[in-house]
């Protein structure tokens, strides 16, 4: 499959990806819907107006000229997966219909340095899982010493907590230095200021795209026709206020002050051929979270710092969604399996992904080791935590053969405290 789009073999928006986005232009105009093909985005708003979907379920509906994709995800499989293949043949080489219309052209492809993206979907709701092995191992070695690293439910319960959706923002968006109560260990009473212990969580989260009724579950081999898609996720976290604050009902004000996402939704159909088998799950989980078959996705992950010294980007940490314990699938069982109602453009994040080795810890906890070991960097500074003025980047693909399906990237740099 080929677009006669020029794309480049490294780009992360092929054809065989069309992420979908929510843009608007830098001159200004309202936020629209549109998907990203090579250096380009396709506004999908002009596609319908002229009529392009009226052959698909949408009909002549109005689904694309807003500012969120939440109505087309309350579609449902059997539309996105509609649409999909329209798109994919409208923009292939073999195709006239948008090749040879320079007049349609024009109006609907726009190139990427022209448009500022927006928050792809009106999150109504935010959860944080906490599904990697690693991660919970690293934490618990850290906080609670070897022998009781990992807490006794985790191996049988996908652990998550409720977020906030008021704060997640698109990836660009400046992150202000959160204040908030402390209490350093040789203090007897608490203090407050700035934290000085400010973190990113490499994270991935997936959408809700229909959701469920309350008091009726998900069963597990349902689970993926309400899967929209996936992005990029920078769980932002402020570990001294998380020390003094998480017991005994977890994380508060430590997290809910921003969390980052990449602005395009990468789809499950476009993510199909990465599935992976994960780890494997010894106990064996019960039956409500057995889920069958390969439910990892093998999406490269990578972590990168800029300072205000530090002019290139610099890469701290190479990780894999793959090695997450708990999937998707069973995540979304869990989180229904009482009777709790998702609904359209929730947003459920994967956890902090560390890998195995010690340059794939997804945080600067870990990397450092609760700043024992400060990374080093090449413009000689080092880093226990992020400072101000440190821009932190994740990006994220998955490589097929000669091609990639990309996740672009999220970004965010640090401002002093206000
Ligand atoms: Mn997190």
């Amino acid at each position: 499959m080929k677009s006669f789009i020029e794309v480049k073999p490294d780009s992360h928006f092929p054809i065989q990806n069309l992420p979908y986005g929510v843009f608007k232009l830098k001159v200004g105009n309202d936020p629209v819907c549109g998907v990203a093909i090579g250096e380009y985005v396709l506004d999908l708003s002009m596609l319908e107006e002229k009529g392009f979907f009226s052959n698909t379920n949408l009909g002549k509906e109005i689904i694309f000229e807003t500012p969120s994709l939440n109505k087309f995800m309350q579609k449902g499989r059997e539309t996105w997966k509609q649409v999909r293949t329209l798109l994919q043949m409208a923009l292939s080489d073999e195709n006239p219909i948008l090749r040879d219309d320079e007049d349609l052209k024009k109006i609907s492809l726009i190139p990427m340095k022209d448009v500022e993206m927006c928050m792809p979907v009106d999150i109504g709701n935010y959860t944080d899982f906490y599904s990697s092995r690693e991660h919970a191992t690293n934490v618990g070695i850290m906080f609670r010493g070897k022998e009781n690293a990992l807490m006794p439910n985790w191996l049988h319960i996908p652990i998550a907590y409720h977020g906030r959706a008021s704060s997640i923002v698109v990836s660009g968006t400046e992150i202000t230095r959160p204040k908030g109560q402390t209490k350093p260990a040789n203090a007897e009473t608490p203090i407050f200021g700035p934290t000085k212990l400010l973190d990113f969580e490499l994270e991935t989260g997936f959408f809700v795209g229909q959701g469920n009724l309350l008091g009726e579950p998900i069963a597990v081999e349902d689970t993926y026709n309400h899967i929209f898609g996936m992005v990029l996720v920078n769980d932002w976290s402020a570990r001294d206020i998380q020390t003094w604050e998480y017991q005994p009902l977890g994380p508060f004000l430590a997290k809910n002050f921003a969390t980052s996402i990449s602005p395009w939704v990468v789809t499950m159909e476009a993510l199909e051929p990465f599935r992976v088998s994960g780890p494997k799950q010894e106990p064996e989980p019960l039956p409500y979270l057995r889920s069958k078959g390969n439910w990892a996705y093998d999406i490269n992950l990578e972590v990168g710092i800029r300072t205000l010294k530090q002019k290139e980007m610099f890469t701290i940490s190479r990780s894999n969604y793959k090695y997450l314990y708990w999937n998707i699938c069973q995540q979304l069982a869990h989180h229904t399996v009482n009777g709790c109602n998702t609904i359209t453009g929730d947003m459920m994040a994967s956890g902090t992904i560390s890998g195995p080795d010690k340059d794939s810890y997804g945080s600067m906890l870990e990397l450092t080791w609760r700043g024992e070991n400060p990374l080093k960097l090449p413009s000689g500074e080092e880093r226990k935590f992020l400072e101000d003025g440190d821009t932190l980047e994740i990006s994220g693909y998955c490589q097929g053969e000669g091609y990639r399906i990309g996740f672009g990237n999220v970004s965010g740099k640090i401002l002093p405290a206000k």
